[in-house]
């Protein structure tokens, strides 16, 4: 079984607070790109076990992917004794903000469920994703979606205007971990407009949710590293109706109403940052 595992972006981030328990409530737009991870399973029925390959040097092969992770919490709950092969080939870019992990995670649930036919709804599917990553149950359900508590908590949204997005992953290191412990949830000065975001998705205003988005991590993230400001900027002379970053980053995404623009700006930016991993895609729902 093939199945690919899209990459997200957030279109809005804001924090509220910090909760006791030292996670963050947030309220987040998602949307998926037509960015992916290729995975292949395939059930071994001679022998037990997961086995995971990837053509990444640096991501793990065991139970410490997510991948993995997600394939052993189904077959565990499920007791199949058969084994299960999962090939990844990643090509969304690690430690992003992409939610590359959380979304190879939501593929293998949907593909084990399938494969083994263990008769779970999508809801059954994003409770157990939930106990994967904050991300997972999101990246089950695809499309767009407003994400509130600490992301768990998710309401569709009407879908994105069709446009281009590019994306630029400079060649530094994140951990979200880190940023999220640098965020003073109680002194942020400026939240994006969230609700203004989902209505200008009601209304298929690409122009207005451009101008509105925004992520009040961008604020911890982008002094650390000014290359991230600097892509932006390069995005909008280059057309964008509007560049910001993704989660906790460093990846940067423009919007453009105007594909050619992209392209030119992509090829452009390449040249410029030839260590940096850039992508031309477009909205889409996650779910084909
Ligand atoms: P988020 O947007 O949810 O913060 P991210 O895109 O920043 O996610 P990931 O690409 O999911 O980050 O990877 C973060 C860490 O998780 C990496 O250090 C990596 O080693 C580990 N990891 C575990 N499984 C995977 C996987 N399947 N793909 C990528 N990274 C994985």
């Amino acid at each position: 079984m093939e199945l690919k595992a899209t990459a997200k972006i957030n279109l809005g981030l804001d924090v509220l607070r910090k909760r006791e328990d030292g996670y963050h409530e947030v309220r987040m737009v998602m949307q998926m790109t037509g960015m992916y991870d290729r995975l292949v399973l395939t059930p071994l029925s001679k022998r037990g076990g997961i086995f995971l390959k990837t053509n990444h040097a640096y991501i793990p092969e065991n139970e410490n992917n997510l991948a993995y992770k997600a394939a052993k919490l189904l077959m565990d709950e499920f007791s199949v004794s058969d084994g299960l092969s999962i090939r990844l080939d990643k090509f969304i870019p690690v430690a992003a903000g992409l939610a590359g992990g959380s979304t190879d995670a939501a593929a293998v649930l949907n593909g084990v469920n399938e494969l083994f036919h263990l008769g779970l709804s999508r809801e059954e599917l994003m409770e157990r994703g939930g106990k994967i990553g904050a991300d997972v149950p999101y990246c089950i359900l695809g499309g767009t979606a407003l994400a509130e508590g600490i992301g768990e908590k998710l309401s569709p949204l009407p879908a994105m205007p069709s446009c281009s997005i590019l994306l630029a992953k400079p060649p530094v290191f994140i951990s979200t971990k880190e940023v999220y412990g640098a965020l003073r949830a109680d002194s942020i000065e400026r939240h994006p407009d969230i609700d203004g975001i989902i209505d200008a998705l009601k209304r298929q205003e690409l122009r207005e949710l451009s101008s509105l988005m925004g992520n009040v991590l961008e604020d911890v993230t982008a002094p650390m590293h000014p290359v991230i400001r600097e892509m932006e900027r390069e995005m909008e002379e280059g057309g964008a109706l509007r560049a910001v970053m993704s989660g906790s980053g460093p990846t940067v995404f423009g919007l453009f109403d105007d594909y050619d623009a992209a392209r030119k700006c992509r090829n452009g930016m390449r040249k410029k940052y030839s260590s940096a991993r850039i992508f031309l895609t477009e909205p889409c729902t996650g779910r084909e």
